[in-house]
């Protein structure tokens, strides 16, 4: 993968062109710590970054105000970046340190590091828009800003409106204290991609996990809905 004929170094060259304002949306949406469907100013902030690096925007998507798409490039296979920017009640606290520091007890906080999460995914979107861009590769990549991902599954009703019908696959990720990686699909995701063979059995077990994600905690923040 890491030969002449490797992608990989053109790619991991556009990233860190951008890192730094990559770094700073993060920065700007942890300060600015919204939850469930009221993400308004986080929302905001990564348009004004998919305007910024020639995304074409949809706005409102699903009906949901803080729900956006974000897409580039012609032809080819849809690939979508999932970025989540949501918070948590509760959860206030200083930056840069390992103790607990809220900054206003009882405010909201990104405890769960989805200020990470959103620009991480639309850097990733804007480096493979680069690369499409520089090799002239039919392809369109799509950044997809998914409000209320702590208890409001907003991702249902964005798949419920139609939103993910053309995709062709689905990538996201989530903070974490070690590094892993998985290939397990994210159900209500994999379950609108119509060309899955498995979209059935998915379905059903889906509407299982999502009775259950209903009675979890707020404060349990880890990747739910995994098969
Ligand atoms: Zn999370």
């Amino acid at each position: 993968m890491t030969g002449e004929n490797s992608n990989l170094p053109l790619v991991f060259d556009f990233i860190d062109r951008k890192t730094e304002v990559f770094c700073e949306l993060a920065d700007r949406v942890w300060a600015t710590p919204e939850t469930c469907y009221m993400e308004t100013q986080s929302a905001a902030a990564h348009r004004e970054m998919l305007e910024a690096q020639g995304f074409r925007i949809t706005d409102n998507v699903a009906g949901i105000p803080t729900a956006l798409i974000g897409e580039a490039g012609e032809g080819g296979p849809v690939i979508a970046f999932l970025g989540e920017y949501d918070a948590l009640a509760g959860l206030s606290q200083a930056a840069g340190v390992s103790h607990v520091e809220p900054l206003t007890a009882g405010a909201n906080g990104h405890g769960c590091g989805h200020n990470l999460l959103g620009s991480g995914s639309l850097l990733a979107a804007t480096a493979l828009k680069d690369w499409l861009e520089k090799t002239g590769t039919p392809g369109r990549v799509r950044y997809y800003g998914c409000p209320a991902e702590e208890g409001g599954a907003a991702k249902a009703f964005m798949v419920r409106e139609g939103a993910f019908k053309d995709v062709d696959i689905a990538i996201s990720w989530h903070p974490s204290n070690s590094p892993a990686c998985s290939a397990r699909p994210r159900l209500p995701i994999a379950a609108s991609i119509s060309s899955s063979k498995v979209v059935p059995p998915m379905r059903r077990r889906y509407r299982n996990l999502a009775a259950a994600r209903s009675m979890r905690r707020a404060d349990e923040c880890r990747c739910q809905l995994y098969a």
